[in-house]
């Protein structure tokens, strides 16, 4: 029987290995040993592992020198070699190198005060590098444990998953650091790190020792992190139910890492802007993405790393899940911030790419690892998140953490298909009598894609629903049907409906339906707000969501009317005119969240307008801004909340730039030159994007040497990413040459090309330097960060460059990210018809006023 290229044989189970590791850091390289003991459950011929860009010098079976070979294509290292039932030693020695690729056992790099340069020998293991740094069965569901041993230059740092248990000199001025071995996990999961770094004092957690690890100098950015994640830590033992699975947490910040972060049991890695921070010099969304990273990767402690998918197809549910506590552990770190409700907008991203024809079901089936790389994007995090959400929402949150807490204990140290999840969670329902269908629901949302769009119809007392599938293309005539629990609020009674045909009716009060009852008593449909689908109600009850009603619905339900209404715009059911007028009638809104979609929205219609239109567009724009922003005023108040300081930073940047207001525009480059190291974050944050969307060279160049001496990783990026806001076709030539420049590290650079390509006037300049320069970009950026890059061009909406765009990428595809550049291509597409048909309408109503 031929050899499935993607799985391995299962006759020979791995059960511990004993892993050395000696890096050489200047050289780049490094040597190895594994003795892998494993338990043979037939008798084989043969034991197949994988290895890859590894030179294997000698394999042992049992102590007895073996036959090898290795195959580059399947990424495999087969051993000649006759076992019986039972347990047996595999030992194979082999050298490497660090890479610069930054996967596998790679190399990143500092300077240090004195301009020295330092490696860093760090690891990123997921999804099927393990392979790249030691010889191993590289499959997730062949746990095994772990004992690591790193020979180091003595006055080097070594860490990796198990807390250290002994040091040995082997001579040479290097020692022998060995770890304990951790419990049963995947290879996926296996961290070493190896370096000039420094470590904070561990913070106790219920017996569980927590520590950031940082390059020299970095010590006082690591309280805000210890914070989150001390109450992260703790309260996911409470939510759980069950003890930390690992010994002790650290938590590395690496100068050089091509994801956001990677759950290495006990050894969690991170980007520097992702730990580090000094919350008196950040604003709430830059120590937001901290909590929310850190909470997110301890999440992953018990979800992913103790209960771990079968399978490749299965991460999705490790992500969403994560997601999804993400934000509940948040909310407990920091109930001001209302993460909840500012999961909103993350909700929006996949209801947008889930519009798309080219969108993908949740899950799908995965042959080759590397088909999982496509899963990484928004339809896992976010959407998977959302929809999680709603059936929290939906079943209850003690219910469901009941169920999640059945499943975990059930799975411990195992792994799972996604459906065990679902079957957990069903034993609490059922067993209460509830009987809510948890897995028909489930499955009739990650197995169809898309979402439904569900219309409201008042007919006397009876509430019509009918679901039908959203898309931007207006022809749809599209059967799928969706489980969907509907929450509709009419006044202050709330009623469930789970809509799973076509059409439902929910007959109402009548007096609470009655017309003459109408003022102010408003009936929502997505109650709540929590569930993944769009509403459109019909005429009479969206009279009833007039302005009294309004400050009936909570921040979500007013979000999302803002939102439905903008895909609506999208979709051709709502024109640019009908789109402006709505967005006026939210000049009385106070919360940050319902100021964001309309803020998007009127970005949105700003790039249909080109010339003279833009005046009165800006005028209408300021005037909408200018009486909120009075009523905040610009001096924050001492103790403020932190939403009101954040809408403040976000009124003044669209005041300033959307609405083009001379006068805001002064203040903040008045911010700026002063001395603003006691300024509120969020106000140098906005002044800094004002000073760059309406500045010139002289700006350029201090923004360059800001992002070159700044003090945190926070001022470094806002710095960088200003110089993507420039209002000058010369300037953002010069901030895409930059990216590519030895400046920026490799992990940032595609990220500011991509916000230069998102600049609304000139984002076709750095289109054309990333177009001329693909193959340096391929070859310089992390391999997952290249469709990041270019997702910005959806935004580039005239015919020309449409066409430009969609030639190019006939001719040069992304294979690791197939699917997302497909949804890329067809939304440039989505926006280009929306240009071509509200374009020059729009700009005639706004010059005729
Ligand atoms: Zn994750």
């Amino acid at each position: 029987m031929p050899l499935d290229p993607y799985r391995l044989p299962r006759a020979v189970l791995p059960h511990h290995y004993a892993v050395v590791l000696e890096p050489e850091l200047d050289a780049a390289t490094f040597t190895g040993t594994v003795d892998i003991t494993v338990n043979a459950v037939d008798t084989v011929d043969e034991v197949v592992l994988n290895a890859i860009e590894l030179t294997i010098s000698t394999v042992y079976v049992d102590g007895v020198e073996s036959t090898f070979s290795t195959d580059t294509d399947t990424e495999r290292l087969f051993i000649a070699a006759s076992l019986t039932p039972g347990s047996h030693t595999i030992s194979i020695a082999f050298t490497g190198v660090l890479n610069d690729k930054l996967r596998g056992f790679y190399r990143s790099t500092y300077k240090d005060d004195d301009g020295t340069e330092h490696v860093i020998a760090c690891s990123q293991m997921q999804a099927t590098d393990c392979r790249r740094a030691f010889p191993c069965f590289d499959e997730p569901d062949f746990k095994a444990e772990f004992g690591i041993t790193l020979v180091v230059d003595d006055g080097l740092m070594a860490v990796s998953n198990g807390p250290e248990i002994r040091r040995e000199a082997t001579g040479g001025g290097r020692i022998a650091v060995t770890f304990e071995d951790t419990m049963a996990m995947s290879t996926y999961l296996v961290a070493v790190i190896v370096g000039r770094l420094e470590a904070t004092e561990p913070v106790d957690v219920a017996g569980t020792p927590l520590r950031v690890v940082h390059v020299p100098g970095k010590a006082h950015l690591t309280q805000f992190a210890l914070d989150v994640g001390a109450s992260a830590l703790g309260w996911f033992q409470e939510y759980y139910g069950i003890a930390y699975p690992g010994k002790k947490v650290d938590m590395v910040a690496l100068p050089d890492f091509a994801a956001g972060a990677m759950e290495n049991l006990g050894c969690i890695t991170y980007r520097e802007s992702l730990l580090l921070v000094d919350p008196e010099t950040s604003t709430q969304l830059e120590q937001g993405i901290v909590a929310d990273v850190v909470s997110h990767e301890l999440a992953h402690m018990w979800f992913g790393d103790l209960v771990t998918m079968r399978w490749w197809n299965g991460i999705w549910l490790n992500e969403a899940f994560a997601t999804f506590m993400e934000i509940m552990a948040v909310d407990q770190f920091r109930p001001e911030w209302e993460r909840w409700t500012a999961f909103s907008l993350e909700r929006t991203a996949a209801l947008e790419v889930d519009s798309l024809a080219s969108t993908r079901t949740v899950e799908f089936e995965v042959r080759a690892p590397s088909e999982c790389e496509g899963m990484f994007d928004v339809l896992t995090y976010q959407k998977g998140g959302a929809l999680l959400r709603m059936l929290q929402q939906y079943i209850g949150a003690e219910r469901f953490r009941q169920g999640v807490n059945h499943y975990l204990r059930t799975h411990s140290y195992g792994n799972t298909e996604t459906s065990d999840l679902w079957d957990g969670i069903e034993s609490v329902t059922t067993a209460d009598g509830g009987n809510e269908p948890v897995r028909e629901l489930m499955d009739s949302w990650i197995w169809q894609a898309g979402y439904p769009l569900v219309s409201a119809t008042l007919v006397g007392a009876d509430l019509h629903l009918r679901q039908e599938r959203f898309t931007f293309d207006e022809v749809s005539n599209d059967a799928t049907l969706f489980v969907v629990p509907v929450a509709v609020r009419v006044g202050d009674t709330l009623h469930h409906i789970l809509l799973d045909k076509a059409e439902a009716t929910l007959t109402l009060d009548a007096a609470a339906a009655s017309a003459a009852d109408a003022a102010g008593t408003p009936i929502v449909i997505n109650a709540g707000g929590q569930g993944f689908f769009r509403v459109a109600y019909d005429d009479v009850l969206r009279a009833r969501l007039n302005a009294a009603a309004l400050v009936r619905l909570n921040t979500v339900e007013r979000y999302n009317l803002v939102d439905d209404a903008s895909a609506a715009f999208v979709a051709g059911r709502l024109s640019a005119n009908a789109l402006l007028a709505f967005l006026e009638g939210f000049s009385g809104e106070r919360e940050l969240a319902v100021w964001q979609a309309v803020i998007g929205s009127l970005g949105r219609l700003s790039r249909l307008l080109e010339g003279a239109a833009r005046v009165p567009f800006q005028a209408r724009v300021a005037a909408l801004v200018e009486a909120a922003l009075a009523d905040l005023g610009w001096t924050p108040a001492a103790d403020e909340d932190p939403l009101r300081a954040q809408l403040r930073g976000l009124l003044i940047t669209s005041f300033a730039v959307l609405g083009n207001d001379a006068d805001a525009q002064s203040r903040c480059r008045a911010i700026l030159d002063g001395d603003h190291s006691a300024t509120d974050p969020e106000l140098v944050a906005a002044a800094t994007t004002v000073v760059a969307a309406t500045g010139g060279q002289p700006e350029f160049d201090r923004f360059v040497a800001a992002f070159k001496s700044a003090p945190t990783p926070q001022e470094q990026l806002r710095n960088l990413y200003a110089l993507a806001e420039f209002d000058d076709a010369d300037l953002i030539r010069q901030a895409a040459e930059f990216a590519f420049s030895g400046d920026v590290r490799t992990q940032n650079a595609p990220f500011l090309l991509g916000r230069c390509i998102a600049n609304r006037a000139h984002g076709n300049v750095a289109w054309k330097i990333v177009r001329t320069r693909w193959e340096e970009a391929n070859e310089t950026f992390p391999n997952p960060s290249i469709v990041r890059m270019i997702d910005p061009v959806k935004t580039l909406n005239t015919p020309e460059a449409l066409a430009d765009v969609q030639g190019f990428f006939a001719e040069h595809p992304i294979k690791q990210a197939v699917t997302t550049l497909a949804q890329v291509l067809e939304r440039q597409r989505v926006n280009t018809d929306l240009r071509s048909r509200e374009a020059d309408g729009f700009a005639k109503s706004l010059l005729d006023g």
